[in-house]
């Protein structure tokens, strides 16, 4: 039988690896977060998007690390089991409609895009936004949309969104997307801590309007960029 080698053939051993990590990352986490394992529908999407293609140059290489990597202009693209955890957190649906603030790589992107029905994304450095944009269509994402601009002020003409997913680290969390959140929504986000890094907080929003929070773990993003819209 004749072998072919195709570049997604060394993806496999990677891609295995850092799903072990990820199983045992979300075990070693249980206490805090009070998740003890990753939704198997999260790892069929984090086993099917090709990290490394989100990874520019040199780094794609590091793609299987279960760690943060540069992706240019100061940012980079989250750590693996971050990207797990945050998306387990919005509870997706197929029909979900989820608005991410933190295009980035678009990394992120293509999980949400894996398990909802659309993804609205907003990512404030206009040449990442144009290249995530451009990457994402190359790899068939048809129910995603990507727009540069401050994420603060939310997506409102798509609104209202059943999850919000912010990328980086806020003071608080920006008004405008509580606005767009609709019932039952929930949103993910860094708050600032009193120490260093970001508290990973939940919010979900409650029938009379008003959200119920629950921090879920230490992490270290980002900051978000800019002021909210007044
Ligand atoms: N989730 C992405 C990127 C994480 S880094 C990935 O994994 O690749 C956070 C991203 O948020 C950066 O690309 C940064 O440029 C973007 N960002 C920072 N402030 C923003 C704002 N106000 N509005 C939209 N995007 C913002």
């Amino acid at each position: 039988m004749a072998m072919t080698v195709r570049p997604e053939d060394s993806r496999e051993p990677g891609v295995e690896a850092l799903l072990r990590t990820l199983v045992r990352d979300f075990q070693e986490t249980a206490a805090t977060t009070e998740i003890e394992a990753p939704d198997p529908r999260v790892l069929e999407a984090m086993r099917r998007v090709p990290r490394d293609r989100f990874v520019p140059g040199t780094g794609a290489v590091h793609a299987w690390e279960n760690h943060p990597l540069p992706i240019g202009y100061g940012q980079t693209i989250s750590q693996p089991f971050i990207v797990a955890l945050m998306t387990q957190l919005l509870d997706l649906a197929p029909d979900s409609r989820v608005l991410e603030i933190g295009t980035g790589s678009g990394y992120q992107t293509a999980i949400l895009a894996e398990l909802a029905g659309g993804v609205f994304s907003i990512e404030v450095v206009p040449e990442l936004a144009r290249s995530a944009a451009r990457r994402l269509a190359d790899m068939g994402y048809r129910n995603v949309k990507v727009r540069s601009g401050n994420g603060r002020e939310g997506w409102p003409e798509a609104a209202p969104f059943d999850a919000v997913i912010v990328t980086a680290g806020a003071e608080d969390i920006p008004p405008a997307l509580v606005e767009q959140l609709g019932p039952g929504g929930r949103l993910v986000i860094p708050v600032d801590s009193r120490w260093a890094g970001q508290d990973l907080v939940l919010a979900v929003r409650q029938d009379d309007g008003s959200l119920r929070k629950r921090t879920i773990l230490s992490v270290m993003f980002v900051p978000l960029i800019g002021t909210n819209a007044t």
